[in-house]
């Protein structure tokens, strides 16, 4: 399939991506394209304008600040799997970025990408989620910190303006007890169902519209996930519960 024609455009500054953003009929922002161009080719997104971030300068950082680790919108999924930075300062993060599809689709996709697209069976977005991180939103009029409680508003919604960039995202320093484990059919599939330990924390992901804070206790109380080819409810809520045993036991 081809996509469905649309105007391209390639800034290579924030302050022009965020003009463009602010001034275009119905704009998607082009990050890796690893969820964005099979959309377009599905027919299943019809932007009429794309605008491709991956010439803007000074996007592609990975640094340290307020006690955590910034991820700059341009760095690629694979850059945190290598990297040293975060195996030391979020370890949880290095480990949750490999089990994103594979090697090849990690080249391309990002970090923030992941995250803005809010896939409810996303790893990145649960990670966010169980360790309190946050995300820096840019547009031509503002600037805003959303806490990532307050970031995911549905099944791939956030609140993210679509004037906005989400120009970073911050994950604080955690070296405690941490674990993920997912269920999927195939090595490099989404998840059937997902489970994210920080300490007493635990975030579920692939078995809500979005990944959702949960009681290591009883962490299927109030859950209800849909059936699919895939994996019925009942199944689902089974693999919550022996995945959290799993990662507390771990
Ligand atoms: C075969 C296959 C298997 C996959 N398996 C998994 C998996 O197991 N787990 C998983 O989490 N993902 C998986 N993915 C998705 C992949 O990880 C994507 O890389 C990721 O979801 C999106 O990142 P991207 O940079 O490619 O974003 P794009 O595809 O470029 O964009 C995705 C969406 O986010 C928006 N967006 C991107 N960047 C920004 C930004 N900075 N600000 C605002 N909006 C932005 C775009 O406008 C678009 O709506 C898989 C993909 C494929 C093809």
């Amino acid at each position: 399939m081809k996509p469905p024609p649309f105007e391209y455009h390639a800034p290579t500054s924030v302050n022009e991506v965020c003009a463009l953003l602010g001034s275009l009929d119905d704009p998607k922002i082009l990050a890796g394209g690893q969820s964005l161009i099979p959309l377009l080719n599905f027919r299943l997104a019809r932007p009429r304008h794309l605008v491709d971030i991956n010439r803007v300068e000074g996007l592609d950082r990975i640094y340290e600040r307020d006690g955590g680790i910034a991820v700059q919108a341009l760095v690629r999924q694979s850059v945190i799997e290598d990297s040293e930075l975060v195996a030391r300062v979020c370890p949880l993060l290095s480990d949750a970025v490999r089990l994103v599809a594979h090697r090849v689709i990690r080249n391309r996709g990002t970090v923030c990408g992941s995250i803005a697209h809010a896939d409810p069976a996303s790893e990145l977005p649960a990670v966010l989620l169980a360790l309190g991180g946050s995300v820096v939103a840019h547009s031509a009029r503002s600037q805003r910190v959303i806490p990532a409680g307050e970031l995911f508003a549905g099944m791939f919604e956030t609140s993210l303006e679509p004037q906005e960039l989400l120009a970073e995202a911050w994950f604080p320093a955690f070296a405690g007890k941490h674990a993920i484990f997912e269920e999927s059919r195939r090595h490099g599939d989404f998840a059937l169902a997902g489970v994210v330990r920080a300490d007493k924390e635990l975030a579920l992901f692939g078995v809500a519209s979005t990944p959702v804070l949960a009681d290591p206790h009883d962490p299927t109380r109030g859950l209800e996930p849909s059936g699919d080819i895939e994996a019925s409810p009942e199944f689902r809520l089974h693999l919550v519960k022996v995945l959290t045993e799993r990662a507390f036991a771990a």
